[in-house]
């Protein structure tokens, strides 16, 4: 039914890059026969998975949407999908992206945009475009994207669909291929709560292959959807809510506000003071070890090398030049940049002085409020094209999303309406490793 529906669909959304039809309908029928010998079912028995193309998944290419990538063939799978194996899932493809999940919309991919189901005209949001737009069109039961800045709450937000970031290290990156490692997470895309806490019941924990993968008692996700929202406090950032909000947006996270309130749930303003710097310090931060961690595609390591070079450093020159598209070149010179010598102080050092600032925004309010809650985005989703050759308004819609991985805290984007026919996504964010108070609280509004 899977490849049925994209058969159908994906030659206008576009979401796929890499189908596995074959080690699918393998994966079935091993599952099958298991099941016919008296094996027990999985956690995720036989759900139809789509995996953002940035996890590297054994013998499926992992290209990152990115030229420099596009023959490697991995061979090993990351943490993350094993686990999902392991609860008896299958891989139906590899989804779209912003090339090494750098933008909002999908529009970096190199290899064609993938288009928001809800109207074709319209970027899925991004970067986990494709994981969001294979979901929301019925293609996959759920999806694993990546979140850096808001590549997994963004695109949800997008598409009408329930995007979690959980907190950094509660699931592993090993098999993700690094953007910036001190914010990179894993998690869920679904149609709904539920299924968004039965994926990370399935992904997270320690593991012992992310050396920043953290070694906390997994909880029982599902079983934290009780319904119940009697007597939680909620912070609503005034900064999340101001200039720059569409009024429409504003609007629909007002009513659902009224809808927390009528569930017996409290909210105030509140203040994160810092987030003016966020996206800076975002961007520098992110840049900087994007930089870094991009200096192995040399050309001889990974993916494709450049024919003809003169000498070695004109391998690397041309396999670089060749390799990466615009948007990773603009990041990786912002980065090496940030990071050289007398201008590292000025740069990095203060961003990350900036970052403990932002977090500490986060602890204060936390001190006195179970949850904050705000919207996912500014705006619905735009216009293909229409932010093309803007980067500075691209990184602009990241506002809500980038202060929330800075702090490293877990966040969900539910649906809250709509905004000119487009949806609308609400942000519920909570302290570290409070995932079970933020999927509670969205369940309970859905
Ligand atoms: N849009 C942001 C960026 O371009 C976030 C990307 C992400 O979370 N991977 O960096």
């Amino acid at each position: 039914a899977s490849y049925r529906r994209i058969a159908e669909t994906d030659t206008s959304i576009q979401a796929f890059l890499t189908l596995n039809e074959e080690g699918a309908r393998a994966a079935a029928s091993e599952l099958d026969n298991q099941l016919q010998q008296g094996g027990e079912r999985g956690l995720l028995f036989g759900l139809p998975a789509g995996i953002k193309d940035n996890i590297v998944t054994e013998g499926l290419l992992t290209t990152c949407a990115s030229q420099l990538l596009r023959n490697y063939d991995p061979i090993y799978s990351g943490t993350a999908v094993k686990k999902l194996s392991a609860a008896q899932s299958i891989t139906i493809g590899k989804l779209n992206m912003d090339e090494f999940a750098m933008g909002g919309s999908n529009e970096n991919s190199s290899f064609y945009p993938t288009r928001n189901p809800w109207n074709t005209d319209y970027v899925p949001g991004g970067s986990s475009g494709g994981s969001a737009a294979s979901v929301a069109a019925g293609q996959v039961y759920f999806s694993l994207g990546s979140d850096t800045g808001g590549s997994i709450r963004q695109p949800a937000a997008y598409c009408g669909i329930v995007g979690l970031k959980p907190t950094y290290g509660l699931v592993s990156r090993f098999g993700l291929v690094a953007f910036a490692s001190s914010l990179d997470q894993i998690g869920p895309l679904t149609k709904n709560v539920e299924d968004s806490a039965y994926v990370l019941q399935a992904i997270a924990g320690y593991d012992e292959m992310d050396s920043t993968s953290a070694n906390v008692e997994i909880p029982d996700y599902v079983g934290a959807l009780s319904g119940d929202v009697k007597g939680l406090r909620i912070g609503v950032p005034k900064e999340y809510l101001g200039q720059g909000i569409d009024p429409k947006v504003k609007e629909a996270v007002l009513a659902a506000l009224k809808q927390f309130e009528s569930l017996g749930a409290t909210w105030e303003e509140v203040s994160l003071p810092h987030t003016e710097y966020a996206v800076a310090t975002y961007y520098l931060l992110a840049s900087s070890e994007a930089s870094s961690n991009l200096a192995r595609f040399d050309g001889v390591r990974y993916g494709v090398r450049a024919d003809d070079p003169d000498n070695l450093i004109d391998l690397y020159r041309k396999s670089r030049s060749q390799g990466f598209g615009d948007e990773v070149k603009r990041r990786i010179m912002l980065g090496t940049y940030a990071l050289s010598s007398g201008y590292y102080d000025a740069y990095y050092l203060k961003a990350q002085k900036v970052r403990t600032l932002i977090k500490q925004d986060f602890d204060n309010v936390f001190n006195n409020y179970d949850l904050i809650i705000g919207p996912t985005a500014p705006t619905a989703a735009f216009r293909i094209g229409e932010q093309v050759g803007d980067p500075l308004t691209m990184y602009l819609n990241d506002i809500c999303t980038i202060p929330v991985s800075l702090a490293g805290v877990p966040a969900i984007s539910i649906p809250c309406g709509f905004a000119d026919g487009l949806p609308v996504g609400l942000q519920i964010i909570g302290k570290a490793f409070d995932e079970r108070t933020v999927l509670r609280a969205a369940h309970a509004f859905e």
